[in-house]
């Protein structure tokens, strides 16, 4: 299952990558891009669009899912029930949230000493990269994916 993401929906966006799914944000296909043209890259692209947007939602039913409200956890729990969705978290499944890139496992920690802070390279064992080049943002499982986790379990 993969997803198109309209506009104002950025954390949502941000959301369904950590918990590995394949998400693209409306403004990375194009700037203020028209619902028709974002119509035609879910189709041409297999994504199922996340729309806050009623009327654009009823004119095309059959390929978009209709959240209310701001609240991306909410929102992510009502795709959950709507769609199955997994929300379980783990690194090696999760995709880059800024991104959307998939993580590859650092193999020797030792690589990365340079590019994060001591006492999080002091404190995992563990760490992920996104392998986009000109990403490669890091990850760990720490007390930012802890947040979220608990954040998730308050409100289901
Ligand atoms: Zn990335």
């Amino acid at each position: 299952m993969k997803f198109l993401v309209n506009s104002m929906l950025g954390k949502l966006a941000r959301l369904l990558r950590i918990f590995g799914y394949d998400t693209v944000y409306a403004e990375e296909v194009e700037k203020s891009a028209p619902d028709s043209r974002l119509l035609e890259y879910a189709i041409e692209n297999d994504r199922i669009i996340i729309t806050r947007d009623l009327p654009f939602h009823k004119r095309a039913k059959d390929r978009t899912i209709y959240v209310e409200g701001f609240d991306a956890y909410e929102n992510l729990l009502k795709l959950e029930k709507k769609l199955g969705l997994t929300l379980t978290f783990s690194l090696n499944k999760a995709r880059c949230s800024t991104c959307n890139s998939v993580l590859k496992k650092i193999d020797d920690k030792t690589t990365i000493v340079n590019d994060i802070n001591p006492n999080t390279f002091q404190d995992h064992d563990e760490f992920y990269q996104c392998l986009n080049t000109r990403c490669n943002k890091i990850y760990w499982e720490g007390t930012h994916i802890e947040k979220i986790v608990k954040k998730l379990n308050e409100k289901a």
